[in-house]
């Protein structure tokens, strides 16, 4: 029996494949159908071996060839009703699509019965419960699998009252002890297969772990980091300015902001195309990260606007910094990088973070700079 999803529909078991637009979903309840049919593919055959037993106990003279027979046609008959509701699609109409219920009870009543019926072969009866028991681990839910536990063992408890002296342990000849021994060698088996089937879900379990690990780690850059230029985007740089705010307001470390803005880059865009300025950007931001420590962050503030921040670092040193890389942005060979006679300039605005002003406050201020020297020419360090 199969451990079901919960609230999963789908077709028959055997039924035509899934035609759902939702292809994750899909591939989610293939590998259900395959697993529950696998788990009763199981069941069957483990029904098969133990019904072979008693057969072998009716030869040897233990039970009696119609309480055999009634068992294997009990069996037979609940196996087949399981096996007509997975291909007919009936057991998806039903509140727990892998029939754990239909199983327990067929299998449990079945061994009870032959218990009952045949007290000679009670050992082999009540090894079998156990084994059959064990599939309630199955149980889709918690409230399923202790009803499972209570009922089986109301039930074992019961039969073996009634059958009481009479119950032995088909030890006494020969042919007794190899049929016990087959009985044990049954249960041990049936448990190794659930343990594989567990330790099989322990297994998708991690991988899909993994899996979500490394999807949360793609988003988490998607929302922080920039497409195009792979630096921080706005999300992520205002993120670790408030870091440095907050650094600053408890050890009184200084720090500066630097806004930077590609001059005429309209044109650029005009002349060149959006490709070009797309790669104009790229090759800014490279400029920009080679330039800056690791302690430093680089972003793209939004269309060929960026933002520095600048870690213990002081206005004057930033100046310093920002001179450099307007310098390096004027002499980057962007003839070769991009097109010939594209000649590529930035206009710069600096500013120091003062004990208790909002990031907003200071990102104006750095603002207010760049736009003095765009008025003033553009290409030039002013600092606030
Ligand atoms: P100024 O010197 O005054 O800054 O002039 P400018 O032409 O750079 O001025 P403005 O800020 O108005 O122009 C920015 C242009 O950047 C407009 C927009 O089409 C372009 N842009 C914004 N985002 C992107 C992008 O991702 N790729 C490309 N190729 N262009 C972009
Ligand atoms: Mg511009
Ligand atoms: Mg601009």
């Amino acid at each position: 029996m199969a451990h079901s999803p919960e609230k999963t529909r789908g077709p028959p078991l055997w039924g035509p494949k899934s035609s759902s637009p939702l292809a994750n979903e899909t591939q989610h309840f293939e590998r259900w159908r395959k697993r529950t049919w696998q788990l009763h593919a199981s069941v069957l055959l483990s029904h098969l071996y133990a019904f072979m037993l008693f057969l072998g106990h009716c030869w040897a003279g233990y039970v009696p060839l119609h309480a055999v027979l009634l068992y294997g046609l009990w069996i037979g008959a609940g196996m087949a009703f399981i096996t007509w509701a997975y291909a007919s699609g009936w057991s998806q109409t039903q509140s727990d699509p892998g029939l754990f219920f239909w199983h327990q009870l067929v299998s449990v009543t079945g061994v009870l019965g032959l218990l009952v019926a045949a007290p000679p072969v009670a050992f082999q009866a009540l090894v079998m419960l156990l084994v059959f028991s064990t599939d309630g681990f199955l149980a889709p839910r918690r409230t399923s699998f202790w009803m499972t536990w209570s009922c089986t063992l109301i039930a074992i408890a019961l039969a073996v009252y009634w059958a009481g002296p009479q119950m032995r342990m088909t030890t006494d000849t020969l042919i007794g002890q190899f049929l016990t021994v087959g009985v044990m060698l049954g249960a041990v088996v049936r448990c190794s297969v659930l343990v594989t089937y567990f330790r099989g879900m322990q297994y998708r379990l991690s991988a899909s772990n993994e899996k979500l690990a490394l999807a949360l780690k793609q988003i988490e850059n998607l929302v922080r980091n920039d497409d195009l230029t792979g630096l921080a985007n706005r999300r992520g740089v205002m993120d670790r300015l408030q870091q440095c705010i907050h650094a600053a307001q408890r050890r009184d470390t200084p720090f500066c902001i630097a806004m930077l803005d590609i001059d005429f880059f309209k044109q650029v865009n005009d002349r060149y195309g959006h490709e070009g300025g797309d790669q104009v950007l790229r090759a800014f931001g490279q400029l920009l990260s080679s330039q800056i420590r690791a302690t430093d962050c680089a972003s793209r503030y939004g269309g060929e606007e960026f933002l520095l921040v600048l870690c213990d670092t002081q206005l004057a040193q930033a100046g310093v910094l920002l001179e450099r890389i307007r310098e390096s942005t004027e002499a980057l060979p962007w003839t070769q990088l991009v097109h010939k006679d594209l000649r590529v300039t930035c206009t710069l605005g600096v500013t120091q973070y003062r004990q208790g002003e909002t990031a907003e406050a200071l990102i104006s201020r750095a603002d207010a700079a760049m736009y003095r020297g765009k008025a003033a020419g553009r290409n030039r360090v002013v600092l606030a």
